[in-house]
């Protein structure tokens, strides 16, 4: 770990950067600059990159805000007046984006399944299947509440079968996992400045399907989350964004972006969380540790586990004293089960992960003994 940071995030974001990240927000640019454009330009043809190799049906789009306000630009600018949105609800995520539609008043039917379910494509064929009116489908993929990872390639597949359009929030995911948007046919994926890129939050984007995008000129339901205004100041005003842009958080982002290339790519990144989320759990059950979910159905991002039933257990002390020696992790988010979570994503190497369960073990001895 660097010195420089009081403790180690294993969180889901804001995670743990790279002190080089951090370095980078140490000038300050106008946003009417060519030099700050460029960058911004960089960005956005970077992202569309990692997203496909079809880089020509792609483009990308940055919103100010954290990930949810660039879902709920994209919900609030894609689906026209008159469409219906499919929204699969196995976390709070899923939920959130119910709680957008709601607001904004876009009708939606609703996919409802328990937390620790994984969406199947014949649940949402039958969903489609069962209504006509729907025109866009909405799924988050690693739903960050657990860990878990829904099925987005078979989804998509159904998706694609009705011609729909398809929504995903791979908030949790993208840069850290393989995805294909052309590949898999997603019109808009989402994700945010500040998970798996591993940049510091402030804003949000979209990789987007250029034709399908081109059709929602006038749909959105707000001024400053219009995402198709947005997109045509960039495009026009070559990486001008409208209103202040967060200069400090692209600058950063920039840097994560060049990092996350030196690294070897996604390939590299996720191979690497992957480690760190194997050593985790294989550590964890050692100590008697015991995951919520099933390995086949989680993602190496953020892991859930059961909290132990001992009656001297109590997360805030247990997080205290793991804060305590430099390790930040993060409470549960599950309804139904009592759980604490820990992070696999970030500047953060298996090493760190051996140095963590060497004190979680500590800890838990001096809880249980
Ligand atoms: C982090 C996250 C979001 C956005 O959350 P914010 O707190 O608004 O940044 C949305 N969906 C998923 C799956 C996430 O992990």
């Amino acid at each position: 770990m660097d010195d420089d940071i009081p403790y180690l995030l294993l969180t889901p974001g804001p995670l743990t950067t790279s002190r080089t990240v951090r370095q980078a927000m140490q000038s300050d640019f106008s946003t009417w600059d060519v030099d700050y454009n460029d960058r911004v330009q960089f960005v956005r043809s970077e992202l569309v990159r990692i997203a496909t190799a079809q880089v020509a049906s792609y483009t990308s789009v940055l919103m100010q805000g954290s990930g949810t306000f660039a879902v709920e630009a994209t919900l609030g600018s894609v689906i026209p007046r008159g469409g219906k949105v499919l929204i699969v609800d196995n976390g709070a995520y899923g939920r959130r984006i119910v709680q957008i539609a709601a607001r904004l008043e876009i009708d939606h039917a609703v996919l409802h399944l328990p937390e620790t379910e994984v969406a199947t494509a014949d649940d949402v064929r039958a969903a489609l299947a069962a209504d006509d009116a729907i025109t866009h489908v909405a799924i988050v993929h690693c739903e960050t509440t657990t860990g878990m990872l829904n099925p987005v390639e078979s989804i998509a597949r159904v998706v694609k079968e009705f011609d729909r359009v398809f929504i995903l929030d791979a908030m949790s995911s993208f840069g850290g996992m393989p995805i294909d948007v052309a590949a898999l046919g997603i019109d808009y994926l989402i994700a945010s400045s500040n998970k798996c890129i591993q940049g510091v939050p402030g804003f949000g984007f979209v990789i987007a399907h250029t034709p399908t995008f081109e059709s929602t000129q006038g749909a959105a339901r707000s001024l400053s989350l219009d995402l198709f205004d947005q997109w045509q100041a960039m495009e026009q005003g070559g990486g001008k964004w409208r209103y202040t842009s967060p200069t400090h958080v692209l600058l950063a982002f920039e840097q994560a972006l060049r990092e996350l290339a030196e690294e070897g790519g996604v390939s590299a990144r996720h191979a690497r969380y992957r480690e760190n989320h194997r050593t985790l759990v294989d550590g964890m059950r050692e100590i008697g540790f015991r995951t919520l979910l099933p390995d086949a159905v989680q993602a190496p991002i953020i892991t859930s586990f059961e909290s132990p039933t001992d009656p001297r257990y109590d997360f805030g002390a247990f997080y205290a004293a793991l804060k305590a020696r430099r390790f930040v992790i993060y409470p549960g988010k599950v309804s139904a089960a009592d759980t604490f979570r820990i992070g696999n994503i970030g500047h953060v190497f298996p090493a760190d992960m051996r140095d963590l369960l060497e004190q979680i073990a500590t800890v838990s001895a001096e809880f249980f003994d």
